[in-house]
């Protein structure tokens, strides 16, 4: 029992919850062998919180920390249960979509995204208005993590280029 709440920290990010990027890596994994056995469709998305640099420089360290916490939940809230989340980095995070063709993948980043224009998240310093930058592919066949995640990645950057707040494919 003691063995299984380790490992269990173990694959957990320790602010958001989350899957951590050892774990989110671990679960694509799985997801690229079994579609390359099944062949169907595995999609992901990174996402990139927009500057949030200037949200820490604007209301601190703490209050960066809870944003993530709250768009953790936000994230949590607006994927399905077959999904994962993982906090990819410090305000990078990956989402993991098994069965889900490209489309389908996109429309729910859109729907985080949506979610997030609806509704700033609450800190002990009010109400925060974030948005977020997204890079949607869908894996090819044969293609390993490296190289969808590069894919995703610059997908990611040419939305952050060309005005953040949107999700590309
Ligand atoms: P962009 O829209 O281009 O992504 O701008 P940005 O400011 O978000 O990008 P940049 O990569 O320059 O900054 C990321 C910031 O995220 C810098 C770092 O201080 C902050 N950050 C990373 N991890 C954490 C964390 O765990 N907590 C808090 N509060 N901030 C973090
Ligand atoms: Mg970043
Ligand atoms: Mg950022």
């Amino acid at each position: 029992q003691a063995q299984e709440a380790l490992a269990r920290m173990a694959a957990t990010d320790f602010l958001t919850g989350l899957a951590n990027r050892m774990s989110g890596i671990q679960t694509l994994a799985q997801e690229l062998a079994r579609t390359s056995r099944t062949k169907t469709p595995v999609s992901i998305a990174l996402m990139d919180l927009d500057h949030f640099k200037r949200v820490n420089d604007t209301y601190g360290h703490n209050t960066g920390d809870e944003i993530l916490k709250g768009f953790s939940a936000v994230l949590r809230q607006n994927i399905r249960r077959y999904d994962t989340a993982c906090r990819y980095g410090g305000e990078e995070f990956l989402l993991i979509m098994p069965q889900t063709p490209l489309d389908e993948a996109v429309k729910i980043a859109n729907r985080v995204l949506d979610a997030l224009d609806s509704a700033p998240v609450s800190t002990t310093n009010g109400e925060i208005q974030i948005s977020i930058s997204a890079g949607v592919v869908e894996i090819k066949d044969g293609e390993d993590i490296e190289r969808c995640i590069d894919r995703a990645d610059k997908l990611l950057y040419q939305a952050k280029e060309e005005g953040r707040g949107r999700v590309y494919m």
